[in-house]
């Protein structure tokens, strides 16, 4: 073993002596940092192929990569491609709100690596990293944006640049929670703006959430960033609602 090699295992140990590691979601004791026990994992349903060339969302065994679900056929998003690790449910959906309500900021750090693993050729072809921005009002009052720490996160993990202040949102939004898909979009609409084009223009941007529901919000900022001069927008998300049924 090398002595680099040795300082790091003598850390592990260090480190989980001092905080043994735990599963992310349920907490139960587990072999190494930053992974979920056996049991969670079996209650996360990860995104598997098939899916949406475009949206990403699962759709029905096709002979094509580059198949699109009934969405996308009838209106193309302004991004090229989003991508998500899990559906937004069961063990997923507790994931992402212990990440986005409890005091969980080290969660980013390891589900980051998860999105990395997901979005690794669309990080590859990415010049710069921008979380969907939080209104003021509402990051005074949860005082961190969870898009933000995942970007950041991610910034580490692949080297690429961050510009968490290159969108900001314009308007506070009503809630998106109860609104149906019509609704998200008007609600959203025309809601984000580039502060910074300088930072974007003429760059492929990686725009990143916690969640991707109808695309609404993520389609918004898209158009914000092109506008801004931006060539293209990818989306890579922790968690994304399936469709119905
Ligand atoms: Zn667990
Ligand atoms: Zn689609």
């Amino acid at each position: 073993m090398t002595f680099v090699a040795q300082v790091r295992a003598a850390g592990h140990l260090v480190l989980n002596a001092l905080m043994p590691p735990q599963c992310l979601a349920c907490g139960a004791s587990v072999d190494r940092h930053g992974g979920v026990c056996a049991a969670c994992f079996g209650r996360i349903a990860f995104i598997t192929r098939p899916v949406c060339h475009a949206c990403g969302v699962q759709i029905a065994a096709i002979d094509s990569d580059n198949a699109l679900c009934g969405a996308c056929i009838r209106e193309r998003p302004a991004f090229r491609m989003a991508r998500a690790v899990f559906a937004y449910q069961d063990e997923g959906r507790d994931l992402v709100l212990q990440l986005k309500h409890a005091d969980r900021t080290d969660m980013a750090r390891h589900l980051s690596g998860w999105m990395a693993r997901e979005g690794g050729s669309i990080i590859g072809a990415t010049d710069v990293i921008v979380p969907v921005p939080m209104h003021w009002t509402r990051l005074a009052m949860r005082t961190y944006n969870q898009a933000a720490l995942l970007a950041s996160a991610l910034g580490t993990l692949s080297g690429k640049p961050v510009a968490p202040d290159a969108l900001t949102r314009r308007r506070a939004t009503p809630s998106q929670g109860p609104l149906g898909r019509e609704a998200r979009r008007r609600n959203v609409a025309g809601a984000f703006i580039a502060r910074r084009p300088e930072a974007i223009a003429n760059k492929t941007v990686l725009l990143v959430d916690d969640v991707l529901t109808t695309g609404a919000t993520a389609n918004a900022c898209s158009r914000a960033l092109l506008k801004a001069g931006a060539t293209a927008v990818d989306v890579l998300c922790l968690a994304r609602v399936p469709l119905p049924g």
